[in-house]
This record gives C-alpha cells, sequence and structure tokens, in this order.
C-alpha cells in the first residue's frame, strides 16, 4: 500500500507509540511531520533519520498540546494534513481525592482537549483535500476504567466520544475517524507507571507489573509500538474506507470481558 503524496501530522510523536506510527506511515510513504513539546536537537534529527532511511519528507514542528491554540498552529504550519493522529499522552496515578488539580487539567488537555484543537483545524484542510484520515491513540481505558487513573480513563472515555461524533460528521466525505485502544505497551508512559503503581499498591515494581499493570490484559504480554503502528497504517488504507467512528482494541482479551 502506497501512502505516497500524502502528509501525516502525528502528536507526540519524539517517543513510544507516536514514534512507531510516524515510522510506519513513513515506510508506507506518507511524509510525516513529528511533534512534541520539546525543541531539541534530538528531535530534528528524528526527522531527518526517517526521511533519510524511508526517502518521504519529514519534519519535527514543536508545539504544546496542553494549549489549544499551539494544537491548531502544528496542524496549520503543517500545511497539508491528510492523516491526522492524535496520540500525544501523558499520565498521572493517584486517588481522587489526592489527584493534583494541574495534573488533572494537564492530562484533560494534552489526552482529550487536542484532539478536538487538532480536528477543529484539520477536517477543513481534509475536506478540501478531499480524503482524510483521523487516527485517535485511545487507550482500553477509553472502554474501561482502573482505580488512580481519574484523569486518564475521563480524557480516553472522552476521545472515544469525540471520535465518534466527528465521525458522524464526516461519513459522507471521504474522510474517517477511528480509534486505536491499546491495552499496555511498554514504552516511557508505562515504564513510569511502573515505581507509582508499585507506590500506591505498597508492592514491589515486578510486583506491578505482574499482579495490578498485566493483570487486566489475558494474554499476560504487552502489545507492542510497532503492532499499534500496523494499526493505525490499516487504519489509513483503503481496506478501511468503510471504517468510522468505532474503536480497534489490541489489549490482549482485556475488554473481552
Ligand atoms: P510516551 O511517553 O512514550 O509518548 C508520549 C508522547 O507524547 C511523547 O512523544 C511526548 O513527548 C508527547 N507529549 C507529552 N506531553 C506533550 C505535550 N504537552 N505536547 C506535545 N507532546 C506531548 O508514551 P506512549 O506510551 O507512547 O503513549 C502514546 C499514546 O498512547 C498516549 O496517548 C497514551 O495514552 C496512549 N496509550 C499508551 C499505552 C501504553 O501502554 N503505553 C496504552 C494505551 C494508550
Amino acid at each position: 500500500m502506497s501512502l505516497s503524496g500524502k502528509t501525516a501530522v502525528i502528536t507526540g510523536s519524539n517517543s513510544g507509540i507516536g514514534l512507531g506510527i510516524a515510522w510506519e506511515l513513513a515506510r508506507a510513504g506518507a511524509n510525516v511531520v513529528l511533534n512534541s513539546f520539546t525543541d531539541n536537537e534530538e528531535d530534528h534529527a528524528l526527522a531527518e533519520k526517517i526521511a533519510k532511511e524511508t526517502g518521504v519528507t519529514a519534519r519535527y514542528i514543536k508545539a504544546d498540546m496542553s494549549k489549544g491554540d499551539e494544537c491548531r498552529k502544528l496542524v496549520e504550519e503543517a500545511g497539508a494534513c491528510d492523516i491526522l493522529v492524535n496520540n500525544a499522552g501523558i499520565q498521572h496515578v493517584a486517588a481522587i481525592d489526592e489527584f493534583p488539580a494541574e495534573k488533572w487539567d494537564a492530562i484533560i488537555a494534552i489526552n482529550m482537549n487536542s484532539t478536538f484543537h487538532t480536528m477543529a483545524a484539520a477536517l477543513p484542510m481534509m475536506r478540501k483535500a478531499g480524503w482524510g484520515r483521523v487516527v485517535n491513540v485511545a487507550s482500553a481505558h477509553g472502554l474501561r476504567a482502573s482505580p488512580f487513573k481519574s484523569a486518564y480513563v475521563t480524557a480516553k472515555h472522552g476521545v472515544v466520544g469525540m471520535t465518534k461524533v466527528a465521525a458522524l460528521e464526516t461519513a459522507k466525505e471521504t474522510i474517517t475517524v477511528n480509534a486505536i485502544c491499546p491495552g499496555y505497551v511498554l514504552t516511557p508512559l508505562v515504564e513510569k507507571q511502573i515505581p507509582d503503581t508499585a507506590k500506591e499498591y505498597g508492592i514491589s515494581e515486578d510486583e506491578a507489573v505482574e499482579k495490578v499493570i498485566l493483570a487486566k490484559q489475558p494474554s499476560k504480554e504487552f502489545a507492542t509500538v510497532e503492532q499499534i503502528a500496523g494499526i493505525a497504517v490499516f487504519l489509513c488504507s483503503s481496506a478501511a474506507d468503510q471504517i468510522t467512528g468505532t474503536t480497534i482494541s489490541a489489549d490482549g482479551g482485556w475488554t473481552a470481558s
């Protein structure tokens, strides 16, 4: 499948799942725009490496997804946005009565509100181009809850709801809007949760992985970044033309029960 001539904007893509999706979309021929809130040499080097190894055009644009105007500016600066991947996300683990209000605000802004702002900027560009794909990286936590993750679960449920609304609004326009709902994928975001989870439950880090983190994932295996990226590329293919307004789970059976 070739996505050549298409431009993909992937939020939060200097690490983990977002970076993996950028690589796979580039391998499928799309020009890619990488993003995060930093502006380091390493960020730009990632784009250069993708361009060199795949032959597509790759750029890195700094924009803070906690700020609505920067979300919109990212899409505008990209100049084209045939594929929008809303992936930027953070996590904080604490009981509701101990949850810092600023962490709540940041998670809601980055994990949920950014998706509204980037879509608001990208959908008119997709309409003009006559084709578009929005892939929202939600989570199994967009479909199920866990204790101590109030902001994350709220934001991801919001993203799943917004995905359905956007799909209905674009249903007749050769634009599809879907969400991927991964279970646990071993990325820096999850690695950071291991000590926090161990602390919340008063257990060791090994026990936190086995008894808490993968407790809900019946396969007892982490999903891989490459698997999630493969789903994103599939959603951009013509085989997925009639898939819109839905979620694709990659959670080792978590949401089966
Ligand atoms: P990660 O920490 O490796 O990546 C998160 C990305 O978001 C990074 O590139 C980071 O720089 C970026 N980011 C954070 N704050 C930002 C901001 N203010 N502005 C712009 N970019 C920002 O984590 P990951 O595991 O790759 O997570 C990616 C997405 O996948 C998130 O939305 C996460 O909720 C979701 N997800 C992850 C898992 C998992 O198990 N890892 C499971 C389900 C869903």
